[in-house]
């Protein structure tokens, strides 16, 4: 079939958070060859090029200039080495398709990332991460290809530069590569990791009764969490936590815990103090907050929503508002997770 490249595209069906916006050019690839032939067109013309997975982790604050490309690559193969397997995933296979698909191989290790939307490719950007695991504990290597040379590039994980939310591809690699698989190692074994809070408090009931714990139990339970935390895109359009959860120096930690003693704060390995900005969020007083077609979602003050007819600028003025309240209250700078367009 012949590549077609579409002018002026809505973007809307296209973003989590369905916000109206348009691509100048468009194009969908399901093969490397297209891939190649479409940045062939976008450096013919000198236009950027925007590669797209599910669309659950971006803002669209305006249109897109330049072409879109929509990774659409499928397929996963996998190799035996010693007692694991090293699964490969085209970029745009689904996250969540791919989690249940390895439990049902066997091939154990991506339980407790289950029900993140989104595709594989876009996974490595931001090292995605739940209930304890990340993507970072999995990973073996990815392949991309260079948008400067064309030239087809494998990163190991130390080249990945993984951080919390954070890689390469965040920083100096920003908007160069187009990433066309990920390789994870996962466990031949069942490996529970039932350590983040969660997840512990909801298995005490389940073994105080006597009951087991299986990988499939796992991952059940992961998403009976989520689907009970956090709104279904499908419903109310949202693109998952607005905001990273900042991490502060000690001093200041033990600064803001005598102001505000209820304060969740957790420990890193170098001392710093994670803190959830959905606390500081809400305690802002915006867990429920609208602002006309958009608002931040009554369960979960960490999620903006739009509830149907707002616009990006609409989403960032409300997330402006947010993150102002809480410089304000706790001297915290609350960073923006999704990539905003536009
Ligand atoms: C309800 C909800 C819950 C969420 N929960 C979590 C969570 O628990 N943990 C977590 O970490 N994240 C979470 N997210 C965020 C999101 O799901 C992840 O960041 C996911 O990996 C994004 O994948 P995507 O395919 O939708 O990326 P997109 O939104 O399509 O793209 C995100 C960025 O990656 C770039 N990109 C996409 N594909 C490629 C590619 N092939 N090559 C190069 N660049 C590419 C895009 O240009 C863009 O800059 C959640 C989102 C939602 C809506």
């Amino acid at each position: 079939m012949t590549l077609s490249i579409l002018e002026k595209i809505s973007l809307q069906p296209y973003n989590s958070l369905a916000l109206p916006a348009e691509a100048e050019y468009f194009c969908a690839v399901n093969n490397g060859a297209d891939l190649l032939t479409t940045l062939e067109f976008a450096s013919a013309r000198n236009i950027a090029v925007t590669p797209l997975g599910g669309g659950s982790n971006i803002v669209l604050a305006g249109n897109i200039a330049g072409l879109v490309l929509l990774v659409d690559l499928k397929g996963v193969s996998h190799r035996l080495v010693k007692d694991t397997v090293e699964v490969t995933f085209a970029a745009g296979e689904n996250w969540h398709k791919q989690v249940q698909h390895c439990l049902q191989q066997g091939w154990y290790g991506l339980e407790n990332l289950s029900l993140i939307p989104g595709n594989m490719g876009a996974a490595a950007i931001q090292n995605i991460g739940a209930y304890g695991v990340e993507l970072a504990d999995l990973f073996v290597s990815l392949t991309a290809i260079d948008k400067l040379s064309g030239e087809q590039v494998v990163f190991d994980k130390a080249a990945c530069e993984f951080g919390y939310r954070d890689s390469l591809f965040k920083n100096a690699g920003r908007d160069r590569y187009i990433i066309t698989d990920i390789c994870l190692s996962l466990s031949l074994e069942p490996q529970l990791n039932i350590q983040y809070p969660a997840l512990q408090v909801a298995f005490d009931h389940h073994l105080a009764s006597g009951g087991s714990i299986t990988p499939e139990l796992v991952s059940a339970m992961v998403c009976q969490i989520r689907s009970e935390k956090l709104p279904d895109p499908s419903v109310i359009p949202n693109a998952g936590s607005f905001f990273k959860n900042p991490i502060i120096a000690q001093t200041q930690a033990a600064e803001l815990s005598l102001q505000h003693p209820q304060m969740p704060c957790y420990q890193q390995a170098n001392g710093e103090c994670k803190v959830p900005a959905g606390w500081l969020i809400e305690q802002c007083g915006f867990k429920g907050a609208v602002r006309g077609p958009v608002g931040v979602h009554k369960r979960q003050a960490l999620v903006l929503v739009n509830f149907g007819a707002g616009s990006g600028a609409q989403l960032l003025a409300l997330a402006e508002e947010v993150r102002a309240a809480v410089l304000e209250r706790f001297s915290i700078e609350l960073e923006i997770e999704p990539r905003v367009y536009g």
